[in-house]
């Protein structure tokens, strides 16, 4: 018989709690989503005038780690992070060159051809920092223009907008609130500039809705203000509204965005749809920096994921050092310290895959899986979630499936390839090894089989294991 418990449909689970740090309130808040089961998430993307330094990819792993531990949890996740390959100046307060001029000037060519160069390049190594990029929009600034134009057309018709001598400008003083992220409302910001403000600017935190056009400017539109280009802050708005809808669950980007980009997008967005509040919550990341200096562009103390490669370092090693720190914490790149970062997840790869062939990949429940989650939804505290997966890999106490079940959901929220561990590269093996590698080889052209097998041992005896495939012989760490 039936117990009538049992004839109901069972009810969803309900999510499991989430907590975030949000810029908004600046404390940890739950997370509880606009719509049930589904998150929209938008991350401010580069400006693609050049490559992305390994600072500017510290946003994307945080997002996408977000992301996963969202998406792990149960939520459908809506991804965007935009393109600007227009309209950004080299400082945020409306001033200076468009950097796609820079570019394209640097470059000789057009600010089109940098801007494709740029945004495969970028998108590629977040492919190389396992972040699956199938599963992102990444819409492009100057595919929306006329979206972007729209936007500014109805903040004017609103009477949020005036121009002045240079362009279209949004007035601050009409959007009551102007600075509530990160608490900055009544100060007086983007005060100080040693440039004279444009002409007709009434505010000094005024920006540009729509620039006209200067002699020089490579990338112009027509629009109901003039020929010209949009400013920067209007993009993220008027893609974010396209693609997500005027109300956003999550919104991050790096903490030097919360002072102008972001109090602009709020601005923006509030004012054109009326609705409030345009996000729910705000994510930022800290900086990396590089012995205590600002890592950035301009500063040109910069290195790139192909430097890190050159070097002899995997990819991943960069994910993994920055999720050694949590993501509000600034953090200083050294090569020693991204050499231990490759090491530890050198070892932890080596521990996967001894678990993965004594569990024989069956995975089961533990305390240590709990604990693993708990302190993930605990606002990403991935330090403490990569001490409780070393603690449990290495105990004795948990058995192969049980580590095994751990190392799947920590793939699933940090992204290591933890399921899946690449064969150390041979080119990372050692010179000695390498030698030992080409000298089986020449054995093994001589159908020298007894030099070749000796020639393996040798290798074994060095940490490595060399297998025999299509392409020639296949070096890895010796499990
Ligand atoms: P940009 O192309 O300058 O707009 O930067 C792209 C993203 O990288 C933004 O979210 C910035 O806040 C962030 N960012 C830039 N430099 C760093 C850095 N050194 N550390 C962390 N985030 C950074
Ligand atoms: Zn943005």
């Amino acid at each position: 018989m039936r117990l009538p418990f049992f004839s109901r449909a069972p009810r969803p689970a309900p999510p499991p709690r989430i907590l975030l740090t949000n810029t908004l309130s600046g404390g940890k808040e739950l997370f509880i989503p606009l719509k049930a089961g589904q998150v929209s998430l938008y991350t401010c993307g580069p400006t693609v005038y050049n490559r992305a330094s390994i600072g500017n990819l510290r946003p994307y792993v945080f997002s996408d780690t977000l992301a996963r531990t969202l998406a792990a949890a149960g939520y459908r996740v809506r991804r965007v992070i935009n393109i600007t390959d227009v309209g950004h100046l080299v400082s945020d307060a409306d001033q200076g060159e468009d950097k796609m001029n820079v570019g394209a000037k640097r470059e000789g060519t057009t600010p089109e051809a940098i801007a494709e160069r740029y945004m495969r390049a970028f998108i590629e190594d977040l492919g190389e920092l396992d972040i699956d990029t199938s599963a992102i929009l990444f819409p492009r600034a100057t595919e929306y223009i006329r979206e972007q134009i729209a936007m500014a057309k109805t903040l004017e018709e609103k009477g949020f907008a005036y121009r002045a001598a240079d362009g279209l400008y949004f007035d601050t003083s009409r959007f009551a609130g102007y600075g509530k992220l990160g608490n900055l409302a009544g100060v007086e910001l983007k005060e100080g500039a040693r440039v004279a403000p444009a002409a007709g600017k009434r505010h000094g935190a005024d920006f540009a809705l729509w620039r006209f056009a200067k002699p020089g400017d490579l990338q112009q539109w027509d629009s109901p203000w003039g020929r010209g280009n949009p400013g920067w802050h209007i993009e993220c708005s008027a893609m974010s509204r396209a693609l997500l809808g005027d109300q956003l669950d999550i919104h991050t980007g790096g903490e030097d965005h919360i002072a102008i980009h972001h109090n602009d997008e709020i601005a923006q967005s509030e004012a054109a749809s009326g609705r409030a509040p345009f996000v729910r919550y705000w994510l930022h990341n800290a900086f990396l920096t590089f012995e205590g200096e600002k890592i950035s562009k301009s500063l040109g103390n910069v290195f790139y994921l192909s430097d890190l490669k050159e070097r002899g370092y995997h990819p991943l090693a960069l994910r993994y050092f920055f999720l050694q720190a949590h993501y509000k914490t600034p953090v200083s790149f050294s090569w020693s310290a991204l050499a231990a970062a490759d090491a530890a997840l050198g070892r932890l790869w080596k521990a996967a895959r001894e678990v993965r062939a004594e569990s024989r990949g069956k995975a089961a429940l533990s305390p240590a899986r709990d604990a693993f989650l708990a302190r993930m939804r605990d606002d990403l505290a991935t330090p403490a979630a990569l001490g409780v997966l070393w603690e449990a890999v290495k105990s004795e106490d948990y058995s192969p499936a049980e580590k095994w079940g751990l190392l799947e959901d920590a793939e699933a929220h940090l992204g290591l390839r933890l399921t899946d561990p690449p064969a150390r590269a041979a080119a990372a093996a050692p010179e000695e090894v390498r030698t030992l590698v080409d000298e089986r080889e020449g054995a093994r052209a001589r159908q020298d089989w007894a030099a070749a097998d000796r020639l393996r041992d040798e290798i074994a005896k060095r940490g490595y294991r060399v297998d025999d495939g299509p392409a020639g012989p296949v070096l890895t760490e010796a499990s």
